[in-house]
């Protein structure tokens, strides 16, 4: 079972979008993107669109030949939309992927008016009944009843949680739970998982003592998840705020067993885009008409898209790799001979999943010519 994280919080965007790949299913859970509509007073900064317009990509890529696709609640980060604003992802974007595979979703009951809507406009939109997943059980594949999408009292808004177990090995994924139920987690903990990809709390939300029960709840049931579960993946509320983003970081060194977020779990550098938009606007200020320009395609991302990976190294939010400096892959893309896709997704992120970086630790010989993922490129010199 290999899984693959491909948008959350720590991924620079809105979501838990992942990848289960299994030895004969490709697995993909809550196909949706959103950057957060407005945060104190901003609506999303250019460079975090230049990086959600990255992983959106990758999405639609990896959904061509999903075998099953599973949709957890139908928020606007975890489903295509009919109706997306410019950030989210758009059904007819992913339309033919999702006419040949099964789709396994949240049923209509017990969740807003707004997500049975999209719902329907999904299942017309790709012509095709969406089956009520929930308690069901086929092959590796485990759906929940509904549970709380946060604290119990809030049935009315619940999500589906997902169980997928191949050779021995168990990974569940529940979204925006955000570790605010007891019951849930103890039926997290009776599925028996090996690896738990789980929504945080909302911190951020939490700005009166009123929440002190909730702050409660939530670290109780970490710990109770962590003590339990080989590899915890809390990402998505809680790391919207650097408290959030702090509270993982004290979980991560209480806890005894592996807590990770999204980008941890990746081998990469967290780049926590929201947690970070006041810092954004202050050193990458923005004109006013600039998102009105970019809907009516006046103006692009490029330029902020530069200048924002500059700003996380230079501000020291982010190191890049240590073989940066004498990389080649960094001097071919300063020539304009490689496009700037590879530093951004290896180099600047410190991605140790780069065969580069595997073979100058073990001081193997490669060519410069090899790319991060180990192709060979020939006409490049
Ligand atoms: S290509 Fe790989 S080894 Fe070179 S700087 Fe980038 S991440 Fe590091």
């Amino acid at each position: 079972m290999i899984v693959k994280i491909l948008g959350a919080e720590s991924l620079g965007v809105r979501g838990l979008s992942c990848l289960v790949e299994l030895n004969d299913r490709k697995t993909f859970i809550d196909p949706g993107i959103a950057l957060g509509w407005s945060r104190h007073g901003f609506l999303p900064h250019p460079f975090q669109i230049a990086v959600g317009k990255n992983v959106k990509k990758k999405i639609i890529e990896e959904l061509k030949d999903a075998s099953d696709v599973i949709i957890s609640h139908f928020d606007g980060d975890h489903c295509p939309l009919s109706n997306p604003n410019p950030y989210q992802l758009g059904i007819r974007e992913v339309k033919n992927s999702l006419s040949h595979c099964r789709i396994w979703s949240k049923g209509p009951d017990n969740c807003p008016p707004t997500q049975q809507r999209r719902r329907e406009e999904l299942a017309e939109s790709i012509n095709r009944d969406l089956q009520n997943a929930e308690g069901l059980k086929e092959g590796p594949l485990e759906f929940s009843f509904p549970v709380p999408h946060g604290q119990q009292g809030k049935e009315e808004n619940s999500v589906m949680m997902t169980r997928i177990e191949e050779n021995g090995e168990t990974f569940v994924h529940a979204s925006d739970i955000q570790l605010l139920d007891a019951k849930t987690i103890e039926k997290i903990l009776a599925w028996q998982p090996h690896i738990v990809l789980a929504s945080g709390p909302p911190l951020y939300h939490y700005s009166s003592s009123s929440f002190q029960m909730q702050r409660e709840n939530a670290w109780e049931n970490a710990m109770k998840l962590s003590q339990n579960v080989e590899t915890l993946i809390l990402d998505h509320h809680v790391l919207r705020s650097e408290e959030g983003i702090a509270w993982l970081e004290e979980l991560k060194h209480t806890a005894q067993n592996k807590v990770f977020c999204a980008a941890d779990f990746m081998g990469r550098t967290p780049v926590f885009l929201e947690a970070w938009r006041k810092d954004l606007y202050k050193c990458l200020p923005v004109p006013q008409s600039w998102h009105e320009d970019y809907q009516q395609e006046k103006v692009d991302v490029n330029d902020y898209r530069i200048r924002g990976w500059k700003f996380l190294m230079d501000s020291g939010k982010i190191k890049p790799c240590k073989w940066y400096y004498s990389c080649p892959i960094k001097e071919y893309t300063d020539e304009g001979k490689l496009e700037r896709y590879w530093i951004e997704n290896y180099c600047f992120v410190n991605d140790k999943n780069c065969i580069r970086y595997h073979m100058e630790e073990q001081c193997k010989y490669h060519p410069d010519n090899m790319l991060p993922n180990g192709e060979i490129k020939e006409d490049l010199h």
